[in-house]
């Protein structure tokens, strides 16, 4: 550790690197594929006139509530839980309630043998949701969809998008940048980790559209991360977290799968201060770091990229969802600060 590093993670090497790289399924490691990729014929056309698209409005009032899967085609385990929930009849007993499919061409693109080529058609759909993107002339399939349902989440009160990870790692909840988004976090509390951020420095995410984050909005939205994305644990993850979801926004009465009866973990609240994103093609970690890990010194040396340094800027800091295969351009991992109660005896 060196005794006198700057607040700023990236140390400047003597030039960057600028050439442009795309991760490839043979860049990665064979993942197990512990679960099918549920049959959503019968959930395709959707009730209410749109593509994979399902409403529910119950007699009594109360929020309109939401919940998406398949924003990215392979993440199938957000997909198999609302499927489950439609095929179980669920209804919520006051106000309403939205089901979507989101990209349901990239889904019946999966192929056990080549899991993350599905992930989209065109484009990564979770970076298109910004005024500048929808209203330009450009097209994509996964832009067309965007536009098609945008206006569905103007109506939404509260919001959970289902996805999963590539690399194994305990689940979180991603809350954006609002103090909004935070308590709907910590009110689901499973998984317990709940991450407040600001998003990737390219493309805004749904959670991160204005109807989620004005100071002149009430409506919230967060964003689970269930675990890798074919395990079995990923999958009970987000039934867990939907029950939760569901009970917490006031639309059901009873968990449509049981909840522990043991009280969940108190939440650990992780405020993300800097998202690292790739500068060069050869973005290198120092260790194979898990999300979740905590670096207990300041100006740790975690990664080179190209010839920069990437060190801790802080003590104690968490990292995010860290990616041993970081295209140029993408977010190689998110540093964050948690409160000094949570710092276990265990952090590196
Ligand atoms: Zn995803």
């Amino acid at each position: 550790m060196s005794g006198n590093v700057k607040e700023t993670s990236r140390i400047p090497g003597k030039r960057g690197l600028s050439e442009t790289f795309s991760v490839t399924s043979s860049s990665l490691p064979s993942f197990k594929i512990e679960i099918s990729r549920p049959d959503l014929s019968h959930w395709e056309k959707g009730n209410s006139g749109i593509r994979g698209f399902h409403h529910f409005r119950a007699a009594k009032p109360g929020p309109h509530v939401a919940l998406t899967a398949l924003m990215h085609g392979n993440e199938l385990a957000g997909a198999v839980v609302l499927s489950e929930l439609l095929s179980m009849g669920i209804r919520p007993e006051r106000g309403a309630l939205s089901i979507i499919f989101l990209n349901l061409d990239a889904f019946y693109q999966f192929c056990p043998g080549n899991p993350v080529a599905s992930r989209f058609i065109h484009e990564d759909m979770n970076r298109l949701w910004h005024p500048s993107i929808m209203n330009s002339s450009k097209h994509s399939l996964e832009l067309e969809r965007v536009r098609e349902i945008f206006p569905i989440f103007q109506t939404v009160d509260h919001l959970m998008d289902l996805h999963s990870m590539l690399w194994p790692a305990p689940p979180l909840i991603l809350s954006g940048s609002t103090e909004r988004g935070l308590r709907l976090g910590r009110n689901i509390g499973i998984p317990s980790l709940i991450v407040a951020d600001h998003g990737h420095q390219y493309g805004k995410r749904l959670i991160d559209i204005p109807h989620f984050t004005s100071p002149d909005s009430k409506a919230s939205a967060c964003l689970l991360e269930a675990g890798q994305h074919w395990t079995k644990d990923s999958v009970e993850t987000t039934r867990l977290s939907v029950s939760r979801f569901l009970m917490t926004s006031g639309i059901c009465d009873t968990p449509p799968y049981a909840l522990p009866d043991y009280p969940s973990p108190a939440p650990v609240i992780a405020q993300v201060t800097e998202c690292i994103t790739a500068r060069s093609r050869s973005l290198t970690f120092t260790e194979p770091f898990t999300s979740g890990d905590i670096i207990r010194c300041r100006g740790t040396l975690l990664a080179w990229d190209g010839e920069d340094e990437i060190r801790t800027p802080y003590d104690n800091c968490m990292l995010i969802m860290p990616n041993p295969r970081t295209a140029r351009g993408h977010t190689a991992v998110r540093l964050a600060r948690i409160t000094p109660a949570h710092i276990p005896d265990t952090a590196q």
